[in-house]
């Protein structure tokens, strides 16, 4: 499957391979401990357009296929270690900017997507609150149409890029008797409109140098123009833009396991027990083994998944929660399984490993569950 795609595959993987090594300058373990956000990084990705891959030439993106996409992202989880701002790139792309692109009209186009794409725009999308996280169904935000505005009242809970957020796609009802599909619709909303409030960027396990806020919506006023897509679209919105999330940050996360499986080989080549070398070991041998398998396959699920949405057929809904789902369950394992290589060391900061599982973890949660990707799975038998 990766053979078939190879030459485009090569070309991409390798120019943005070198845009993301670039990335990762300053002393991430002080900068993870102290939760900091790399935005000189983040200006020098918005040069070599991470954050506007899929987007037409026209508003500075590079018009890349998902699959383009995902090479460039497998690139940037290889190249760039700092994954918290790997993270925040992918959360503004994927579930912001992406749907800017797909669903704004020409004026919401010309006014946000050139800004956001070259990067000197930060956007995050707000759907998560209290008792509608998975059950997305359970949504209590609110837009009451009051002439040609609504007014937004919500909380928003753990938005990826909130507290350096300059735009918002918030989904909210405007019709609670539809439900979610026909019932729930996203606007497009400036982060300096009165009555919104983001706290502080919250203390978290991994990803600490992605700013995650929670958001209070109180009588926020917004004209019928800063809809996006039309009213009561939000749900079909927000289930493809996810489509490309798991799909797209599935590449960035093998990038990830990738760069921390060849650490962990070099150090098991290098290290000696009793005179042997660690690789030397059947049972290292066979971890390492192990995960160049998953790596393997974890591949070959996210190139299928983004040949599925390239393709535009229906299986594209399935095959990125099976990327996803495989690619995270046992990404985490893997990186679990390669600490443990280094003995007391891997439990050491400055051995970096431990950062590396931290990071790792979070893609149990983000983009829905696992338990959520095997009920879409499920869903479909
Ligand atoms: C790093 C990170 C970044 C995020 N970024 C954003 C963002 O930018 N914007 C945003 O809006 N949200 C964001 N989120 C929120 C994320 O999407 C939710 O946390 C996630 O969907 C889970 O929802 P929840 O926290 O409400 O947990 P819950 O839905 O309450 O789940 C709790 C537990 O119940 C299980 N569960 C729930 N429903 C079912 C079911 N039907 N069947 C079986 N098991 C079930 C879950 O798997 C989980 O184990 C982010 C989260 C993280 C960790």
């Amino acid at each position: 499957m990766i053979q078939q795609i190879l030459p485009a595959y090569q070309k991409i993987y390798a120019q943005h391979f070198q845009y993301a090594q670039e990335l990762s300058a300053v002393d991430l373990t002080q900068a993870d401990k102290e939760g900091l956000f790399n935005k000189a990084a983040w200006n020098k990705a918005g040069k070599n357009v991470f954050h506007g891959l899929p987007v037409s030439k026209k508003f500075g993106g590079k018009d890349f296929s998902a699959l383009e996409t995902c090479c460039a992202f497998e690139a940037l989880g290889k190249g760039s270690k700092d994954n918290g701002l790997n993270f925040a790139i992918g959360a503004h792309l994927l579930a912001s900017v992406l749907p800017v692109y797909v669903h704004g009209n020409k004026a919401q186009q010309k006014e946000f997507l050139p800004s956001l794409v070259n990067g000197n725009k930060i956007a995050a999308n707000a759907i998560t609150e209290k008792n509608s996280g998975s059950d997305v169904f359970n949504m209590d935000g609110f837009a009451e149409k009051k002439g040609k505005e609504y007014i937004i009242n919500c909380n928003k809970l753990y938005i990826t890029n909130a507290p350096i957020a300059d735009l918002f796609l918030v989904y909210v009802m405007t019709d609670k008797k539809k439900g979610f599909f026909g019932g729930v619709s996203a606007f497009l909303v400036p982060a300096k409109t009165k009555g919104i409030s983001i706290s502080k960027s919250k203390d978290k396990m991994g990803l600490r140098t992605a700013q995650m806020g929670f958001g209070n919506f109180t009588n926020v006023k917004v004209n019928a123009s800063q809809l996006l897509g039309e009213e009561g679209a939000g749900a079909s919105i927000f289930n493809e833009s996810m489509v490309w999330e798991r799909t797209v940050l599935s590449a960035m996360l093998i990038g990830q396991l990738e760069r921390v499986f060849d650490n962990a080989v070099l150090f098991c080549k290098q290290k000696t027990i009793s005179g042997k070398k660690l690789i030397a070991l059947t049972n290292i041998a066979h971890t390492l083994a192990e995960v160049q398998t998953i790596i393997h396959a974890g591949k070959n699920l996210v190139y299928d998944a983004a040949l599925s949405i390239d393709k535009n057929t229906r299986d594209r809904v399935v095959k990125s929660a099976m990327a996803k789902s495989f690619v995270s369950e046992n990404g985490v394992e893997s990186v679990k399984k390669l600490q443990l290589l280094y003995g007391g060391a891997g439990y050491l900061t400055e051995t970096e490993i431990e950062r590396e599982y931290r990071d790792m973890f979070a893609s149990l949660i983000y983009s829905g569950t696992t338990a959520i990707q095997k009920n879409i799975i499920a869903g479909n038998l």
